[in-house]
This record gives C-alpha cells, structure tokens and sequence, in this order.
C-alpha cells in the first residue's frame, strides 16, 4: 500500500512536470549542450559500431538467426559503452524466408529479368507463374482502369511501372511506396494472378530493392516481386507492343513458425527527474539481402553514440535518456507495438521521442509533432540545431516505430538525415558497410545528442499530443 502511494506520487509530480510550458535553459545547460555538440563534430565512435553489427553480426530478417545474434550484439554493446539498465524485453515474430527466386520474359522475347520477392509475400508454384502482363503506373492508375474496364486485369500479372523520384526529403519514398504496400492487394481485387513493380528506390543499377507487402485476408494472396529498375525499363519498353508480353516468375519465399526476438534498451538515468524519459529510438532488424548497415545499424550507432557521449559528461541531465533498439520494424514492427504494451503505464511519463532510420547522411530539417504549448521549446531547440545547417520543417513525421506513441500522446521530434543518396541502396544487397560515411554519421550524433540534452534538460516540458494527432496508421 505505501509503495502504491509513493509510485503515485510520483506520477503526479510527473505529470505536473511535463505539463508546465518549457522554461528557457539555465546558461550552464546551454553552454554544456553547446559544448557536447560541437565536440561530437570533431569525431565519434558512431561509425565502428555501425561497422560492428554490419561485419560481425551481418544481415538480421526477423526470426532469424542473425536476428537472435543481433539481440545478444546489443545488449553486450550497450553495456560496453556505459549505458545502464540495459535488458532485452521479449517480442514474438513472424519468420519469413526468401528462398530461392528468378523470372524472365517469355514472349515476344526471351530476356532474363533480375527481381527479389517482396517481403511478407507468398511464394509460386515450383515451376513458376506465368501469364500476360498488364503495365500501369500506380495503384491510382490501376483503379481508374478497373473502374472503366473491370475485367482488365484478370488472370493477368499487374506490373506497377511508377517510377520513385529522387528528393532530399523522405516524400519520394512516401510517394511511391503504394505500389509495393498495397500493390499485391490492389491487384488480386481485380482478380490478378501475380504481380510485379518496379523498385522502390532511385538506383540505375541492376538490383532490386525489397520491402513489406501488406494483404488483404478478404482476398488472395498473390506472389509479389521487384524489379530492378533497369528490368522494369525493359518492361516499361516491351509492354508498349506489339504483342502480348508474357513474364514468367519463380518465387521461393515462404513463412515458417514465429519466432522470439526482443527490443534491446539501455538507459542513461536522469540526474533529477529519472521518472521522465525520452526515447531514442533506432531499429535493430533489417532485411536479409544486405548487411543492413544504413538501414539500420547506422541508426543503432548514432543513437548509442549520442547516449554514450552523454554518460560521460561531467553532469548528467535531469531526465532519463531511453535508448530503445526496436525488434522486426521491417516485416511486422513487433518491437514497435511491444514497446507500447510492455510501457503503458508509463508512457505518460515520455516527455519526447525521435528515431533515426535514413541512413548515414547528414540531419539537415527537424520537426514536431506535438501541440502548441511545445512552440517555444521547438524554437530554442532550432537555435540549438542551426549551427550544424538544420532547419525546421512541418512534415509531421518522426518513424515507423515510435509512432505507436502518439496514441499516448508522446511528442515526437523528427530529426530529417538527407535522404538525396539513401534510396540507392534502401532493402538491396547493395545495402553494405561501404556506403557508411563517418563525417555524416558524427554530423548526426551531433543533432541526436543535442535534442537528447535539451529535451532532458529544458525545464517543463512539450506538453501531450492534441486528441486530432492521436491517431496511427498502425
Ligand atoms: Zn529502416
């Protein structure tokens, strides 16, 4: 009884805390962010972990055993650098497998095509799926066709041709990846027997990108695959006529049983107000064709980084900095809704949360979600992030996992990495530890450490999430 008193009083001084507006930062606070940040600038240790968990533990689809290996990785790391309580928290997994797979075109030619099935996905026949195929752009398009001509795409193999346009910001990938999410359902409603895209990503080189497929349950389940661009060139070139073009695809993928896995955490404890956290988050999984060293390993370093730097300082920040390495955010986002479940009691106590998973360039925007009382924080936090050429921005986006949090109405801080090179390599084999770029990587410890230092040093807080932004697509 007297423990559920103190743990309730706790909550409510809390509570009191994060609802004050932010105060302005004490000059000492100032100064030693200042510092932390400009010091991350001259080097940090980001790139020999990213390296670590690229070239020692390698490529980790959830479920499997790089994926276990993974989870041993981190806990032993987090440790190494310092950080405390650090502990795995179990999640349960699907486990798909790739397997074996090829296509080619049959007719009017024969051409071998380079493709990889896309995750999720359900396999083919031995012997593969062959039929006419039906080109449109997007899944729009696709629509607008079956509205006038319902039978068009029966039997056929829909083939997306929308092309992924290269930006400095996410949007060209928000734009496009329609067609690999919901192309397989879209195109199944329209009785489809297969379907094909062309990859999401801004490569001209011959290989293919992977990434989830989302199905209907109400309909079937049809094999999916990516194309590498300049196969979908071809395809973009052959469908034109004349004559039926006819592709034929052998997909090896299957699900075997689930899987555990776990969310790795580690913290740096506050110094004053350890019951307030914020959460930086990076994601520990990736895709099998790689080594996933920008997606995410790059992530895992930066935030680890950032919160190793900052357990080393001479003094410590009020609150409690949370790193959360997510399990299976790439097939399933298990990590993602066991955070939120195994934390709902004290996700009213997470003052801000930001995740890092575009790679290893440059943080150049960042932005918030939260509502207006967290105005005048943003606003010492931009002057904070200027100096190393960081903008703010109003996309409203923070990451795939943390976004579960809104509905517990965490603020979430968007740090934006230069998204320009990233999708060259996104879900490929290309995918390697060759592409990590120390200077971009130190540039984004430097912005992860210093929205970390402020959000868990700025007195008040960033208030909660207004009811109207409460809402995930999840
Ligand atoms: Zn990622």
């Amino acid at each position: 009884m007297k423990m559920a008193v103190s743990v309730l009083l706790l909550a409510t001084s809390a509570l009191r805390g994060a609802e004050a507006p932010p105060g302005p930062l004490s000059d000492a606070s100032r100064r030693s962010i200042e510092t932390a940040r400009d010091a991350a600038l001259k080097g940090t240790g980001a790139a020999g972990l990213v390296r670590s968990l690229s070239d020692e533990v390698g490529a980790r689809l959830a479920g499997s055993a790089g994926d276990r290996a993974a989870v041993d990785w981190a806990v032993r790391k987090l440790k190494e650098i310092g950080l405390e309580n650090v502990h795995s928290e179990k999640v349960t997994v699907h486990h798909w497998e790739r397997g074996e797979e090829s296509g080619e075109v049959t007719a009017p030619v024969v051409q071998k095509l380079v493709l990889t099935a896309l995750g999720n996905g359900v396999g083919t026949p031995t012997e593969g799926l062959e039929a006419e195929v039906l080109r449109v752009g997007s899944i729009v398009d696709l629509k607008a066709l079956l509205e006038k001509s319902p039978e068009a795409a029966r039997g056929k193999i829909v083939y997306f041709g929308q092309k992924m346009e290269r930006l400095r910001a996410g949007k060209g990938y928000g734009d496009a990846v329609p067609i690999r999410v919901a192309g397989a359902t879209e195109a199944a409603r329209g009785g489809a027997v297969g379907v094909l895209i062309r990859s999401v990503g801004t490569n001209t080189s011959r290989v293919p990108h992977t990434g989830v497929l989302l199905y209907d349950d109400k309909l079937p389940k049809i094999p999916a695959a990516a194309l590498s661009p300049p196969d979908a060139d071809l395809l973009d070139r052959l469908s034109a006529g004349p004559g039926p073009l006819r592709v034929r695809f052998r997909l090896g993928c299957q699900w075997k049983p689930d899987e555990e896995s776990a969310n790795v955490i580690g913290e740096v404890r506050g110094s004053s107000r350890p019951e307030e956290i914020v959460l930086l988050g990076a994601h520990l999984d990736s895709w099998d064709l790689g080594t996933g060293a920008l997606d995410d390993a790059a992530g895992v370093g930066i935030v680890s980084e950032a919160a190793r730097r900052i357990a080393k300082l001479p003094r410590r920040p009020a609150r409690t900095l949370r790193v959360v390495l997510f399990a299976n955010e790439e097939n399933g986002s298990a990590g993602s809704r066991g955070y939120e479940e195994a934390h709902k009691s004290e996700l009213s106590r997470h003052v801000a949360a930001t995740e890092l998973d575009l790679g290893t360039d440059p943080v150049w925007q960042f932005d918030t979600l939260a509502g207006p009382e967290a105005e005048a924080a943003a606003t010492q936090l931009a002057a904070l992030l200027s100096p190393l050429g960081i903008s703010r921005s109003a996309t409203g986006y923070a990451g795939a996992d943390i976004d579960l949090l809104r509905v517990a109405g965490v603020p979430l801080f968007g740090l934006h990495q230069d998204a320009s090179r990233y999708f060259d390599y996104h879900h490929t084999a290309d995918d390697t530890f060759d592409k990590i770029d120390p200077g971009g990587l130190d540039r984004c410890v430097a912005a992860t450490l210093t929205f970390a230092l402020y959000a868990a040093e700025v007195p008040g807080g960033f208030g909660r999430l207004p009811e109207a932004l409460r809402k995930t697509e999840k």
